[in-house]
């Protein structure tokens, strides 16, 4: 009998133990079960540090028989076999109640490996009832004892009712069946990378003899993941580029060029380099796909908005995709206000939102469906079926963290191929952006404008020191005396109204309900905050006002379009002002909850001040304790600007799960081994083995193993999406 990868685990090793593979690991193949790697290697010859094992937690360790002792129990009938076990260092007892056989097998020098939960009796570590299997082979291990004692022993993730060795035993009867297995690797490029064939890898990762094996095995298991998920990803972009798009090319002395003539500075040498290649994409035939990724007020807009230029050039259309209604309104101010009152005659900027009135609505409708509107902005809703464009040329992607790779294909749809610019703040280290985003060509503007004032983080622990909750707040008010204004961000829009006020008054409050890495229940909201403000000492002649979305969308505007204005003073308010809001005169962001937040969103809020000649101030209020992980974030934000930085930290800090997770669920899952950021370099060399490998075999017809491979994972990815549904 022959198993292949797709064989069902039924029929490989039997119908219960299958079904405890699928509710423990959701396996359904011989493929699911070969690729459970062994999360690590025991050694025979290496005992397992007992003292160090984590009490409360399941352990596996491999470990020596000391003592032994039956005796029958007090309370009630039968023996208790008592058993010490150690590692030369620490002890620890197993103890099995009416069980007395086992004190025939768990003699004293017996070696073997242990499992169960760490607990603790009498001041000694104890597993009450362990799964153990001894090393069954000890003759042969003293005949050989160096060599024996260097076997690694996988150690898989089990659970308690499928213990590691188990599923040793079921990866052994799935191994020994198994047939050819696809290698995505020409012979060739296995020996130039180092690489073991597939079905050898597989093997030695299982049954590794020596540690070499090991090293070899995961070495070309992670090559795999990286070449199979890299070959999808540029197939994907090859075939994007066969698609036919009209070209947008720019004309000398045209729109971009009086646009530029009339502004006001120069360009930064970034936003030059990143326009002339988006200039030169607009031209071809083929769509371009391109993510642009900056700082907040670095210029992507400005790069976007002439993009946009060159595209109406030629009477086509561009639709800009803001996240909220509450930014797509404030881009079309501020769009139109750069494009100055003739090229905004020209070119009509265009908001079509949810929020407008019916008749507004159809106005605006009509001026897109005519291709009067050269330039259209607003949200996700501007992609639904009702809104028809004349000449859709260019889709602008702002701040859209969840614009995955289906919308960009919904996108296409609907226009000719549109040309597609993705704009992100939130900077993405290379290898995630090729993982991620594998699929777009990718900018980055470094540079920021010259002008920039700065900007100082601080902490305020006020649970370690509330006194500085009050400092805050003069602070604040310090802020507006000075002519500035400030953002204060809630992370709810309501909670218990007492604890500002309590806070502020230093009475005790219930303590706020704390979650596993050390972030609080939200303490602060949005109306209890602006309330609390409004008559407060140090702030009641401040002119203060909440902004949320439970507002209705003309308040929100409103509130916008005043604080812009300068004839507000102080904004509280949701994230709603998490992306693009553009105050230049605005100093201060104070962030209450600070750790409830994200690293990444913190940076991208904290980008809000310090853009124009003003300097700005951040401060991050939390009650999250030192040393939680919840601190850490808010410590890590603090402790630098660079945008780079904290998004590797923010990597390092959430784990690589989630952040792929949010944008690819599919892709997660079928990496095993690679690790997007420890793994770069060997990424990047699976992307140029790609390319290479498709320029000359589009359609991988000579690559059978590695056309298998890439049609599987795209089969994963798309069964993670469906799940998702
Ligand atoms: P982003 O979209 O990256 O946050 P924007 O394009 O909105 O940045 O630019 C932020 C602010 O900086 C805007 O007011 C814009 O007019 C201004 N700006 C953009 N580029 C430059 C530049 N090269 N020199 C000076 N100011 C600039
Ligand atoms: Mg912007």
């Amino acid at each position: 009998m022959s198993f292949t990868l797709d064989t069902p685990l039924a029929e490989a090793v039997g119908v219960t133990p299958a079904k405890a593979l699928g509710r423990a690991f959701g396996m359904e193949s011989v493929g699911d079960l070969v690729t459970h790697y062994p999360r690590r290697y025991a050694k025979r010859g290496d005992l397992t540090p007992i003292l160090e094992l984590p009490v409360g937690q399941p352990a596996t360790i491999v470990a020596e028989v000391r003592k032994t002792q039956v005796r029958p129990m007090r309370q009630r009938r039968g023996k208790l076999v008592e058993v010490v076990i150690g590692d030369g260092i620490g002890e620890m007892s197993l103890t099995f109640f009416g069980q007395e056989w086992r004190a025939n097998e768990l003699v004293p020098g017996a070696r073997g490996i242990f499992s169960g939960k760490v607990g603790v009796y009498r001041e000694q570590l104890q597993f009450a009832h362990p799964e153990y299997r001894l090393f069954a082979d000890e003759a042969e291990a003293r005949e050989n004892a160096e060599r024996f004692a260097e076997i690694p022993l996988p150690i898989y993730a089990a659970t308690s009712t499928l213990p590691t060795w188990k599923i040793e035993d079921l990866v052994t009867i799935a191994l020994d069946g198994l047939g050819e297995v696809p290698d995505p690797l020409t012979p060739e490029a296995r020996q130039a990378q180092k690489a073991l064939p597939a079905r050898e890898a597989l093997q030695r990762i299982h049954r590794p003899e020596t540690d070499a094996d090991v090293h070899r095995a995961r070495h070309t298991l992670r090559l795999h993941e990286a070449f199979v998920m890299q070959t999808a990803l540029v197939q994907q972009r090859v075939a994007v580029r066969a698609l036919e798009a009209t070209p947008r090319p720019a004309r000398a002395g045209g729109l971009v060029g009086r646009f530029d003539a009339a502004l006001g500075f120069t360009l930064t040498p970034d936003q030059e380099t990143v326009g002339i290649d988006i200039a030169a994409e607009l031209a071809e035939t083929h769509p371009m796909n391109r993510l642009v990724q900056g700082e907040v007020g670095s210029g992507k807009t400005l790069v976007a908005l002439r993009a946009m230029l060159q595209v109406a050039e030629s009477g086509g259309q561009s639709a800009l995709i803001a996240p909220t209604e509450v930014l797509a309104a404030q881009h079309l101010r501020s769009i139109t206000r750069m494009l100055g009152p003739e090229l905004a005659a020209e070119l009509v900027p265009t908001l079509v939102t949810g929020s407008l009135g019916a008749g507004e609505r159809r106005r605006a409708a009509l001026r897109v469906a005519a291709g009067q509107a050269r330039i259209v902005v607003g949200t996700h809703a501007l992609l639904s079926d009702t809104t028809t464009f004349a000449d859709l040329g260019l889709v602008v992607v702002d701040e859209q963290h969840r614009f995955g790779v289906d919308q960009r294909e919904a996108l296409r749809a609907k226009g000719q191929n549109p040309h597609v610019l993705v704009l992100t703040a939130t900077p993405i280290p290379r290898t995630v952006a090729m993982t991620v985003f594998g699929d777009l060509d990718v900018s980055t503007i470094r540079t920021m404008p010259a002008g920039r004032a700065g900007i100082q983080t601080f902490v305020a622990p006020i649970a370690e020191k509330p006194g500085w909750f009050a400092r805050v707040w003069q602070r604040a008010a310090e802020e507006v005396a000075k002519g500035h204004q400030v953002f204060v961000v809630c992370a709810a829009i309501d909670t218990e109204a007492t604890t500002v006020a309590a806070r502020l008054d230093d009475v005790d409050d219930a303590p706020a309900p704390e979650a596993e890495d050390g972030a609080k229940g939200p303490r602060f909201g949005v109306r209890q905050v602006a309330d609390t403000l409004s008559r407060q000492p140090d702030t009641q002649a401040l002119r203060i006002r909440a902004l949320h979305g439970k507002l209705p969308a003309d308040d929100k505007d409103a509130v916008m379009r005043a604080f812009a204005a300068g004839e507000i003073d102080v904004v509280v308010a949701t994230t709603v002002i998490e992306v693009g809001v553009d105050v230049p005169n605005a100093s201060t962001m104070i962030i209450l909850d600070a750790d409830r937040f994200g690293v990444s969103q913190l940076h991208q809020l904290r980008g809000r001040v310090g853009r124009g000649g003003v300097p700005g101030l951040c401060l991050l209020v939390t009650e999250a304790l030192e040393g939680t992980p919840a601190r850490e974030r808010v410590e890590a934000v603090a402790a630098t600007l660079d945008g780079f930085e904290l998004a590797e930290a923010d990597l390092g800090l959430r784990g690589e799960g989630d952040v792929l997770g949010d944008a690819q669920s599919g892709t997660r899952s079928s990496l095993k081994l690679l690790r997007v950021i420890k793994d770069a370099g060997l990424i990047d060399r699976a992307r140029t083995m790609a390319i290479d490998v498709l320029r000359d075999d589009p359609q991988l017809e000579r690559h059978a193993g590695l056309r298998a491979m890439v049609a599987a994972q795209v089969g994963e990815v798309e069964r993670a999406a469906m799940r998702k549904n």
